[in-house]
């Protein structure tokens, strides 16, 4: 196992009209400022609820945060934060709203010259505001991460960003908020989620026995809940083990030990930067490709994979491996979620080599969990997956 130092200092308060709680979690004297999506939370009654909660506080608003956040966007939101001396910040949404209160709360202890250099210096953010969450979406993890996602349309790109300040203060997850969810967000979460897992299981085999029986464990607990969940939103049930799921999927707890290789989300996002592909559907697409490509290295682990998650026992290891390909992608179709890029666009010809460019103007010149898939190497898995 490897040397490991782990701290997540996020409180989570979990459970059926927890959002009531919320008071109780932010200082008396704060200048709040909500912050969510495109309106969800309006016609759902989470904006009521959250309303309701802070009526005591000195509380501001700024709705409009789009999916995949959109730097422009935040760039506003900065300005309202400075302008109005805001000193707390609450996410009321799915990743999105929370990555982007994540960036609003590094940009607003910055001390460089554009925010941007945030997302491109890829030094660990020491600084922020404090902030919280609302969870209104189970998927992406950050709502115990330290980790955030930010997109610019003026540029297509799409770059993440993190460090121990941004972890949030606490946050809510109460799992009747799915009840709203639209099927196709659902898929995407559970999808998200999976992933998050596989790249941080599916690498070279180590000694490490229990970070990989959580994986398991959590991989099983999704293919489980997941027909469950996309049938009837409100069993809870399957939301509460669904919520929790997503949430253990990427809290740092399965990282540790281990080495994590990160390289389907490195693709997937410049998928998402040039056709707006849903996050989770870009993993869908670039995983079964990738895990085909580099067998070699992983193909202990996916046969390990195959046989404890899927029940897979006959065959050889190379043959066990494939099959859990397979499985894994038969998985992401039980979701709804097509697996090549071609199902989402047409215009995919050159994409290969356009993200290998990317890769090396920005000197990505290895990634994947041993830092050995060069430009060359990533241009051939993204035309595995067309
Ligand atoms: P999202 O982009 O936050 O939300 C997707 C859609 O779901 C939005 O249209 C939103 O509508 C709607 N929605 C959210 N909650 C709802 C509810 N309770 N009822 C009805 N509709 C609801 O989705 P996400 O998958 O959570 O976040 C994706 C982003 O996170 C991507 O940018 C991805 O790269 C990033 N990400 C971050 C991490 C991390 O660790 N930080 C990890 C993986 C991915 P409204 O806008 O109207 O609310
Ligand atoms: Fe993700």
């Amino acid at each position: 196992m490897n040397h490991f130092e782990y701290k997540n200092p996020t409180k989570i308060i979990f459970g059926q009209d927890k959002i009531t709680e919320l008071a109780k979690e932010i200082p008396a004297k704060a200048k709040v400022l909500i912050l969510y999506g495109g309106g969800s939370i309006k016609s759902n009654g989470i904006y009521d609820q959250v309303k309701t909660a802070l009526a005591d506080f000195n509380v501001m608003e700024f709705g409009g945060i789009p999916p995949n956040p959109e730097y422009a966007v935040l760039m506003d939101a900065l300005d309202f934060i400075k302008s109005n001396e805001i000193n707390f910040l609450l996410a009321v949404g799915g990743g999105s709203v929370i990555d982007g209160t994540k960036f609003l709360a590094a940009a607003a202890y910055h001390e460089g010259e554009t925010p941007w250099d945030i997302l491109t210096s890829r030094k660990p953010v020491m600084k922020a505001m404090p902030f919280a969450s609302v969870l209104t979406l189970p998927a992406t993890g950050s709502e115990m991460n330290s980790g955030a996602v930010v997109t610019r349309n003026e540029t297509r790109e799409k770059l993440a960003m993190g460090g121990p300040a941004l972890f949030p203060q606490f946050s809510i997850l109460d799992p009747q908020v799915i009840q709203s969810i639209p099927e196709r967000q659902i898929a995407n979460g559970l999808a998200d989620a999976f992933t998050h897992v596989l790249e941080q299981y599916l690498t070279y085999p180590t000694d490490v026995l229990l970070q990989d029986r959580f994986a398991e464990s959590i991989l099983q607990t999704l293919i489980e809940v997941a027909p469950k969940i996309l049938k009837d939103p409100s069993d809870y049930k399957a939301a509460s083990n669904f919520m929790w799921s997503c949430t253990m999927a990427l809290n740092g707890l399965i990282s540790q030990g281990v080495p994590s290789d990160w390289a389907v989300h490195a693709m997937g996002h410049e998928l998402t930067a040039l056709f707006g592909i849903d996050h989770a559907r870009t993993l869908a697409i670039i995983a079964p490709s990738h895990y085909k490509y580099n067998m070699g290295s992983k193909k202990e682990k996916l046969a390990q994979y195959a046989e404890r998650v899927f029940n897979i026992s006959d065959g050889s290891i190379d043959e066990k491996a494939l099959a859990g390909i397979d499985a894994t992608e038969s998985f992401f179709h039980s979701l709804g979620i097509q697996t090549k890029l071609s199902e989402y666009t047409q215009d995919y010809k050159g994409t290969s080599e356009l993200i290998s460019e990317r890769f090396t103007e920005r000197g990505w010149m290895g990634i994947g969990e041993r830092g050995s898939l060069s430009p060359g190497d990533v241009a051939k898995i993204v035309e595995m997956a067309y």
